[in-house]
């Protein structure tokens, strides 16, 4: 087990470099910080953006640990969680639990814009029928229009979690923005073991039997031996809500 990841107290840490010369080089950034910590890669995302990094929580089975991270690095760092108006209420009160057990201090609830889904969505039942459109007006348009005074965001995405994340680099661009995944390198068992070093509280749905929590609609129990997220759009060729599926939409363009 690497010791990288298993430190139970805010850490006092050597510097791995100064950011690279251009501040919004993803590659460059993704090369320096290929091996990098955790803590590591937040630190440095923070001193790269200053004022303009945010990072995007779901508050779902396993955000507990980016988010303890973070609590290490800066409380006060922006969180943005997206609230599709079709969560769990499991999900809300787990926010609230880390909120106040990691002392964040700037969690941004995001909803979606009621002219839209006055437009788009009057009868609630898009995600019956357009499961694409459905995120498109609860999930991605929204961040789009948050995330358009940021610099940069951070997301608690895992190579494990499989499917297109199993490739996925520690820094990617977005757009003009560059996008952290601090996660990426970390195994499962690394990241119970932080849940159990840090005596991070545990989402209520997973004793439950749910590995992966998105809205009601779309989120199920895995199938035994199944992927983690199995239960997510189950049965369906959707993998991803479409907040990572390449540059977020132009908030004009939405
Ligand atoms: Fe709509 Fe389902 Fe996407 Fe939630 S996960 S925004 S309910 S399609």
């Amino acid at each position: 087990m690497s010791q990288i990841f298993v430190e139970s107290n805010p850490p006092q840490r050597t510097s791995v470099g100064a950011a690279p010369a251009a501040p919004h080089d993803a590659a460059a950034f993704a090369a320096q910080l290929a091996q990098a910590s955790p803590h590591d890669i937040i630190e440095t995302a923070v001193r790269a953006l200053p004022d303009g990094l945010a990072v995007v929580s779901s508050f779902g089975i396993e955000s507990a640990v980016l988010l303890k991270f973070v609590a290490d690095v800066d409380r006060s760092l922006p969180v943005l969680f997206l609230d599709t108006l079709w969560l769990f209420k499991e999900t809300l009160s787990y926010r609230d639990t880390l909120i106040t057990r990691l002392g964040l201090t700037d969690v941004r609830t995001i909803t979606p814009s009621p002219s839209a889904l006055a437009l788009r969505d009057p009868k609630l039942e898009l995600c019956f029928r357009d499961r694409d459109a459905c995120c498109g007006i609860r999930k991605v348009e929204p961040l789009a229009r948050e995330l358009e005074g940021f610099d940069g965001w951070m997301s608690g995405r895992k190579r494990y979690q499989g499917g297109d994340r199993g490739a996925l680099a520690v820094v990617e661009a977005d757009g003009p923005r560059l996008k952290f995944n601090p996660l990426a390198r970390l195994t499962r068992a690394e990241l119970n073991v932080v849940f159990g070093a840090s005596k991070l509280p545990r989402h209520p749905l997973e004793a439950l039997g749910f590995s992966s929590v998105g809205c009601v609609p779309c989120t199920h129990r895995p199938r035994a031996g199944g992927a983690l997220r199995d239960g997510r759009w189950g049965g369906l060729a959707k993998t991803e809500c479409g907040i990572h599926a390449g540059p977020l939409p132009s908030p004009g363009n939405s």
